[in-house]
């Protein structure tokens, strides 16, 4: 059983990198990787706790890709961290995620709600969401949930709706590959397209460069998953499962659990993510 698509506290997760570990050794999970949105800031934290309990654990992120409609989120694995390129890409993710969450600040305190940018980097630690900002709101008693902050306030067609800048796709596929690292889209129905579009589109992703997808993901339904699974199978392209845990901030995503309720197969790791950790000659090949 191993868990690829992670979130901890140094993103929107719950969950120190330290707890995670623990959590996933508990699970019985051989194999994890943290896919913080836009840094990288909680993984040494997570080699260093993986070492404690024999867990394997490779370097991952989740990057915001720039896209007309819906969302595309980039999984990067087994880069090397210290590539000046791939810093470079992380460093302009995390900037363009603090551009947005200074507006989105400012336009919820223009709208007299006593919320400061600088307030909320002081209450959390980590790269800010907007799950953070729900929080806030509840803290504020404004909202009685994080879920009710965002179907009032932060959900795409609400008031302060407002998206993170994302990194251009190309820009992003050639500085993964620079850091030796494999690129997943993941939860490709987030793309919010028909079904048609979307097998074009992930062929033509495939053509630029992308190494594989994301079939499983605690966000999308079962029927779905297996039809991105079976689909991919058709292309040769190589598929990934994760849960896309976050601790309490989405309670119904579980560690190692795909959204039919079973166990992440080791051969997503073994049989496709492996492969292409070895082709991309990554120091991270386990
Ligand atoms: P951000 O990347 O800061 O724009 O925030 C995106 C995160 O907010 C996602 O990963 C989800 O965890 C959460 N999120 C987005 N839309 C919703 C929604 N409608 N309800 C609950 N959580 C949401
Ligand atoms: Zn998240
Ligand atoms: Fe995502
Ligand atoms: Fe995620």
């Amino acid at each position: 059983m191993i868990d690829l698509h992670i979130h901890s506290t140094a993103s929107d997760g719950t969950l120190s990198p330290t707890e995670l570990i623990a959590l996933a050794a508990k699970s019985n999970l051989s194999l994890v990787s943290l896919t913080d949105h836009d840094t990288i800031a909680g993984i040494q934290e997570a080699f260093d706790a993986a070492k404690c309990y024999a867990i394997k654990c490779i370097p991952g992120i989740e990057f915001t890709i720039e896209v007309e409609h819906g969302d595309f989120h980039l999984l990067a694995y087994g880069m090397d961290l210290h590539n000046e390129d791939f810093l470079a890409l992380v460093e302009e993710g995390s900037k363009n995620r603090s551009e947005r969450n200074q507006k989105l600040c400012q336009m919820l305190f223009d709208r007299g709600i006593p919320i400061r940018y600088d307030t909320l980097k002081e209450e959390f630690q980590g790269q800010i969401g907007r799950p953070h900002i729900a929080k806030y709101l509840k803290k504020l008693g404004i909202v009685k949930s994080v879920q009710e902050g965002f179907d009032k306030y932060l959900a795409n067609g609400k008031p302060f709706y407002l998206k993170t800048r994302g990194l251009e796709l190309k820009k992003a596929l050639s500085c993964i590959k620079k850091a030796n690292g494999v690129s997943v889209l993941a939860h490709p129905m987030s793309l919010y397209l028909s079904w048609s579009k979307l097998e074009t589109t992930i062929r033509s992703l495939k053509d630029v460069g992308l190494d594989a997808i994301e079939a499983w993901n605690s966000g999308t339904q079962a029927r779905y998953c297996r039809r991105l699974e079976a689909f991919a199978k058709s292309i040769d392209m190589p598929v990934t499962a994760g849960s896309d845990f976050h601790g309490k901030n989405k309670p119904n995503n579980i560690l190692g659990i795909r959204s039919d309720g079973r166990k992440i197969d080791e051969a997503y790791y073994s049989d496709n993510l492996r492969p292409l950790l070895e082709a991309s000659a990554s120091a991270y090949c386990l």
